[in-house]
C-alpha cells in the first residue's frame, strides 16, 4: 500500500489500482450538498468516492464527477447492492439502475452492503457475472465476518477483492483484518471517525497533539499505517481538506498500539450476523 501522498493506492489481488483515501457521502444530500463535497474532494486531491444505492445520492456523484474535467477513468467510484435488491436477476438490474443513476458505463468497485442470510450468495453469483463482463472493475463485500467469506470462498472461483467492514479505535477486529491479509483481500474502513464519537476520546487528542494533528487526521493516517482504506465523510470544505492532509507525518508504532488498544468491539452500525431487524426498524 503506498501512502506517500494523495495519490497513493493500492494494489487489489485482480491488478486494480484502489486509492487509499476516498471520500464518504453517506447522508451528503442528493443535489447540491453532495455535488459540493464530492466537488471539494476532487479540487483537494481525492480520487476515489464510496457511495451506494441506498445513499439515494449517486446522481449527484456521477454529476460532480462528470462536470470536474478529470478523465472518468481516473476517478474510482464505488458503489453497493442494497439488501431489498440482493438475489441474482435482482442485482443484475440494481446494477444497471446504479450505473444510470452515476451515469457511468462502468463502476470501479461494486460491493454487497450487507450479507442478507439466504441471499447474500446467489448475489454474489450476479457480482461475478458483472466482473466476468468487464462492467464493474472489482467486486467485494461489505459487513462481513470471517464465516461470510468462508462461505463464498468456498462456492466459488473469485474471492472478493475488497471488505468494507466498520473499523475505529473503538472496532479493530484485529483477526479479521489478519484473515483478510492472508486472504489478499484489502480491508476498507466506514466509520473510521465512529461517525464523530472520536472526538470525545480525550486520549486522541493527546497523541494527535505531539504530531500537531488534529484527532481526524491522526485516525486516517492511523487507518492507512495498517494498511485499511478509508473513505471518510464530511460535507465542509475544511474538513474535507483537513482530512486529506495526512501525508506529511507517521506515527510512531507505540502510537498505532495505543490507538488499537482502544478496541472495545463496540459498533455504532449494526451486526453482520444480526442487522436485517435494524434496518426494518431505522
Ligand atoms: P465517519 O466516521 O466518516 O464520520 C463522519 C462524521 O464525522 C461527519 O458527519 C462529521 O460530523 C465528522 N467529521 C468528519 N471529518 C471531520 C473533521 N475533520 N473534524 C471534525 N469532525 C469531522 O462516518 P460515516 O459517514 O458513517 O462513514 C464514512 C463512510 O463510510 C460513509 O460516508 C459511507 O460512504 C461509508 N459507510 C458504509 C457503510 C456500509 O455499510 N458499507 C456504513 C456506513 C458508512
Amino acid at each position: 500500500m503506498d501512502i506517500k501522498d494523495i495519490s497513493g493506492t493500492t494494489t487489489l489481488r485482480n491488478g486494480i489500482a484502489m486509492p487509499v483515501l476516498g471520500l464518504g457521502v453517506y447522508k451528503a444530500k442528493e443535489g447540491r450538498e453532495v455535488i459540493e463535497s464530492v466537488q471539494h474532494a476532487l479540487e483537494a486531491g481525492y480520487r476515489h468516492i464510496d457511495t451506494a444505492s441506498f445513499y439515494g445520492n449517486e446522481n449527484g456523484v456521477g454529476e460532480a464527477i462528470r462536470t470536474s474535467n478529470i478523465p472518468r477513468e481516473d476517478v474510482f467510484v464505488t458503489t453497493k447492492v442494497w439488501n431489498d435488491d440482493q438475489g441474482f436477476e435482482q442485482t443484475l438490474s440494481a446494477f444497471d439502475s446504479s450505473l444510470k443513476e452515476l451515469g457511468m458505463d462502468y463502476a470501479d468497485l461494486y460491493l454487497i452492503h450487507w450479507p442478507v442470510p439466504g441471499k447474500y450468495l446467489e448475489t454474489w453469483k450476479a457480482l461475478e457475472k458483472l466482473y466476468n463482463e468487464g462492467r464493474v472493475k472489482a467486486i467485494g463485500v461489505s459487513n462481513c465476518l470471517e464465516h461470510h467469506l468462508n462461505e463464498i470462498l468456498e462456492n466459488f472461483e473469485i474471492v472478493p477483492m475488497v471488505l468494507q467492514n466498520e473499523f475505529h479505535p473503538r472496532l479493530v477486529q484485529q483477526p479479521l483484518l489478519n484473515f483478510c491479509k492472508r486472504n489478499n483481500i484489502q480491508y476498507e474502513a466506514w466509520s473510521p471517525l465512529m461517525r464523530g464519537e472520536v472526538f470525545k476520546l480525550d486520549i486522541l487528542k493527546e497523541l494527535a497533539d505531539n504530531y500537531n494533528k488534529t484527532v481526524a487526521q491522526l485516525i486516517i493516517r492511523w487507518n492507512l499505517q495498517k494498511g485499511v482504506v478509508t473513505i471518510p465523510k464530511s460535507v465542509h470544505r475544511d474538513r474535507i481538506f483537513e482530512n486529506a492532509d495526512v501525508f506529511d507525518f507517521v506515527i510512531s508504532g507505540e502510537c498505532v498500539r495505543r490507538i488499537d488498544s482502544l478496541d472495545r468491539g463496540e459498533r455504532t452500525g449494526a451486526h453482520p450476523n444480526n442487522f436485517m431487524d435494524h434496518f426494518r426498524d431505522n
